[in-house]
């Protein structure tokens, strides 16, 4: 578990503070999408298949803030498209940090040593780089050759640099126990990331390859055979342990969708960044109190039946741990 000690600190006295004051809903992490236009057409996005005049929307810098603060979340994990391109990007990164807030701005990589000395690092900054496993798998992910040496220049170019790194894996129906403990290891051990992402990849009905997404069994199973031999402890999991928990079918959750809302171009997304099941609400204070949260996740709706993301499960597994001081002392400690 490598969750910074200052962030895991903040986002404890965050979530106390909700407590006291009796709030029911409030968000982690706010998923802020300034653009949907990307440099890559992956197989298996739901984002990019917008017409052109949706493809070329910008959110301002003075609309990221607004959103940030109207919901307050300590964390913004800023996704796409590829944020890159959006030419103010470095000064929306930098008002939010301004702000203490924690950003992770993802990215695929492609134009990070172009543009990394518009940014500097920070405690509150990292860079989430988009990995989908080695070289192969990874180039075949996003649809194009020689992607994996790039995103893997990149994050020694940012490391030597400063700055702290993460990636973020997603793991399809190719993917095996195997798969999983060889870039696991090489991110871990070779590369030396500073944390890790991964997440089962969520079917978007708009992705053009609808073939291979990981069903909830086919997920704990692989899971549980990748963490098997306490293998998941030595890793650097941008996790809690309750979600590893959850991957590996040890225990299983409700979504709180509302723990990591999105804004993006169209407003703010409903009832999460994976899926669009009803209009746009214009402020935050509309979506958390206008949308019907409980007609979503496993068991509830069908564009649901098959999610196991962090978007959804992290958040569960988040608040149930700051519910219980065995589960605090083992986020706390990595276990
Ligand atoms: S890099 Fe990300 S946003 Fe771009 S096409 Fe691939 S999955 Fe979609
Ligand atoms: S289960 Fe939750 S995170 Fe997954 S698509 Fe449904 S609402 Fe979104």
């Amino acid at each position: 578990m490598s969750m910074p000690l200052l962030q895991k600190l903040a986002v404890g006295k965050y979530v106390f503070e909700k407590k006291v004051k009796g709030e029911k809903k409030y968000p982690l992490v706010l998923e802020l999408e300034p653009l949907l236009q990307c440099n890559l057409a992956c197989a298996g996005c739901g984002k990019i298949s917008h017409p052109d005049e949706i493809l070329r929307k910008r959110l301002s810098v003075e609309d990221c803030i607004a959103a940030v603060e109207e919901c307050g979340a300590p964390v913004v994990s800023i996704a796409g498209g590829e944020p890159l391109i959006h030419d103010q990007m470095p000064q929306i990164v930098d008002e939010l940090i301004k702000r203490k807030k924690f950003v992770f701005l993802c990215t695929n990589a492609i134009l990070l040593k172009k543009k990394i000395h518009l940014f500097k690092p920070s405690p509150y900054f990292a860079w989430m780089i988009h990995l989908d496993g080695m070289k192969e798998r990874h180039d075949e992910s996003v649809c194009r050759d020689g992607i994996f040496d790039k995103a893997i220049d990149a994050i020694k170019v940012a490391k030597d640099a400063g700055f702290r790194v993460f990636t973020n894996t997603t793991f399809f129906n190719q993917d095996d126990a195997q798969s999983i403990r060889t870039v696991l290891d090489y991110l871990n051990d070779e590369l030396k990331v500073d944390s890790m992402q991964i997440s089962p990849a969520y079917a978007y009905e708009k992705a053009p390859d609808q073939e291979n997404f990981l069903g909830v069994e086919r997920t704990r199973e692989i899971f549980r055979e990748a963490f098997a031999g306490d293998k998941r402890k030595k890793w650097r999991l941008n996790h809690s342990p309750l979600y590893l928990d959850f991957l590996e079918g040890k225990v299983d959750y409700e979504c709180t969708p509302w723990g990591i809302p999105c804004y993006t171009v169209f407003g703010w997304q409903r009832p999460c960044y994976l899926m669009s099941d009803a209009p746009y609400a214009k402020t935050y204070k509309e979506l958390i109190e206008e949308t019907d949260w409980e007609q979503y996740g496993r068991g509830k709706h069908p564009s649901c039946a098959n999610c196991m993301a962090h978007c959804g499960y992290e958040p569960t597994a988040v608040l149930k741990t700051t519910t219980s001081i065995k589960e605090s002392i083992r986020a706390a400690v990595g276990g």
